[in-house]
C-alpha cells in the first residue's frame, strides 16, 4: 500500500514548508546508540537488547530505558564519543539541507537518539539546535549518567508522529515531509504530509515497498527540489 503516488510526493516535495529528517542511518550513516554501545565496551549486550526489542512486544521506552542501563554513558564519554561522529554525515546531507534553508524551508531533525550527540550534527548542518527533538541523557552534577527524561515525545513509541502534529500545530505548517530509514519514520506519515524512504545507508525492506518516493542518495532529492 502507497500512502501516495510518486507525482503526488514529487509535486509535495517542490511544496514542502517544512522537512523533517530521521538522524540515524538517515542524515548519518550511522547508529549513534549501538556505536555509542561500543564506544563504551557494551556493544554485543546492547545489540542483542536491540534485537530482542525489534522482534516484539517491549515498548520503544523500556527497550530504550534498558539500552541507556547497559550503556550508562557519562558525559565526558558522550564528548569523546562526538568527536567521531563528524565524518559520518551521510553524502549530500549537508548540500540538500543548504539547499531548503536558502529555499526558507524549515528544517528539524526529529529522532529517537539523544540531544547530546544529535545537536553537534544539527551544528555541522547549520540546523538550530531548536529544530532538534530528540531524547535527553540525564547527567548528575559529577556528569555521571543517572536516566533520560521521559517528557520527551521522542521517548515513546510513536513518538516521531508526535513531534509532527506538534510542530504542524505550532507552526501552522501546510505541508510537512518526513525522510527516514525506518519503520518509525513511514508511521509518522500521516500526520506528516509525505514520506520519502532513504536508503543511502541501510535498506529496509518494508519501508521500501511502502514508500511513494525511496531514494539511495540525497543528490536525487537536490536534483527535484
Ligand atoms: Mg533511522
Amino acid at each position: 500500500m502507497k500512502l501516495i503516488d510518486t507525482n503526488s510526493i514529487l509535486e509535495l516535495w517542490k511544496n514542502a514548508d517544512c522537512v523533517c529528517f530521521d538522524v540515524d542511518s538517515t542524515v548519518c550513516q550511522n547508529e549513534a546508540i549501538d556505536d555509542l554501545a561500543e564506544f563504551v565496551g557494551v556493544g554485543s549486550q546492547v545489540q542483542q537488547l536491540t534485537n530482542e526489542a525489534m522482534g516484539g512486544s517491549m515498548s520503544f521506552k523500556e527497550a530504550l530505558a534498558q539500552r541507556l542501563n547497559i550503556i550508562r554513558p557519562s558525559i565526558d564519554q558522550i564528548h569523546e564519543f562526538n568527536k567521531f561522529q563528524d565524518h559520518k554525515l551521510t553524502p549530500y546531507i549537508k548540500e540538500l539541507v543548504e539547499l531548503l534553508h536558502s529555499r526558507d524551508k524549515a528544517v528539524y531533525l526529529v529522532s529517537g537518539g539523544f540531544r547530546v550527540i544529535i545537536n553537534q550534527v544539527a551544528d555541522l548542518l547549520g540546523i538550530d539546535r531548536k529544530n532538534v527533538f530528540a531524547n535527553t541523557i540525564k547527567f548528575d552534577s559529577k556528569g555521571k549518567y543517572v536516566g533520560f527524561d521521559e517528557s520527551e515525545m521522542t521517548c515513546e513509541s510513536g513518538g516521531k508522529a508526535r513531534v509532527i502534529e506538534h510542530l504542524k500545530r505550532t507552526y501552522q505548517y501546510n505541508r510537512v515531509i518526513m525522510v527516514g530509514d525506518g519503520a518509525t519514520d513511514l508511521e509518522s506519515c500521516p500526520p506528516a504530509d509525505g514520506f520519502i524512504g532513504f536508503g543511502g545507508n541501510v535498506v529496509r525492506h518494508l519501508v521500501k515497498q511502502n514508500s511513494p518516493w525511496f531514494v539511495h542518495c540525497f543528490s536525487e532529492l537536490i536534483e527535484k527540489v
